[in-house]
């Protein structure tokens, strides 16, 4: 997941480490233990420490990749959000890694429905083109918790022909340089579902 400054942080790096996802101490400590015991680390050395160090495995941060393992992460950013296109069908990668293989097939979507993307697009292997989704999206679309969509399948490797979202607004703004800041739960707008599903 995304590190305390905002980077996305993936695999391990790490000799022989098989860690997949950076994720925080801190929120493991949290699921665990509760707010509690998060309040234990109160010196900035602690803070530091919960924050930069990963629960899963052990290691620091910066021993966990700043792009995935395949594919490349694009170095410009896409549209804040996008629109499903008539196929009515969309294909979700469920984890923050988009080189994960599991891909989910979602159909019955209604044509136009928004979608509401970070700007982070990841290209794949096979040359498909997939958008980080926010982890809170409009009621309509049933997703929660992230993960990426395909814009565009390279071929017809989807049994699908041409893109399966089209942009429905302009490219998210990225400070010069500074691709990895935006906030993948960027507050939505009203009426949207948080990720907990709930209409704020
Ligand atoms: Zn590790
Ligand atoms: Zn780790």
């Amino acid at each position: 997941m995304r590190d305390f400054f905002g980077k996305p942080r993936f695999h391990c790096t790490s000799d022989g480490c098989t860690c997949g996802d950076f994720q925080p101490l801190k929120q493991k400590i949290l699921e665990e233990e509760g707010e509690e015991a998060v309040s234990r680390f109160k010196s900035c050395q602690g803070r530091s420490m919960v924050e930069l160090t990963c629960g899963t495995c052990g290691h620091n941060v910066s021993d966990h990749a700043l792009k995935p393992k395949l594919g490349r992460l694009l170095a410009d950013p896409g549209p804040a959000s996008y629109k499903v296109t008539a196929h009515g069908v969309c294909f979700r990668k469920p984890g923050f890694d988009p080189a994960q293989p599991k891909i989910l097939r979602l159909t019955g979507l209604t044509p136009g429905t928004e979608v509401l993307a970070t700007g982070l697009l990841w290209r794949g292997q096979q040359g498909g083109l997939w958008a980080e989704l926010r982890r809170a999206q409009a009621c309509a679309l049933r997703i929660k918790g992230g993960g990426w969509l395909l814009v565009e399948a390279a071929g017809d490797d989807f049994g699908v022909q041409g893109p399966l979202l089209e942009a429905a607004a302009g490219p998210v703004e990225w400070k010069k340089g500074e691709f990895h800041v935006l906030d993948e739960d960027a507050t939505p707008p009203p009426g949207i579902c948080s990720a907990s599903g709930k209409k704020e």
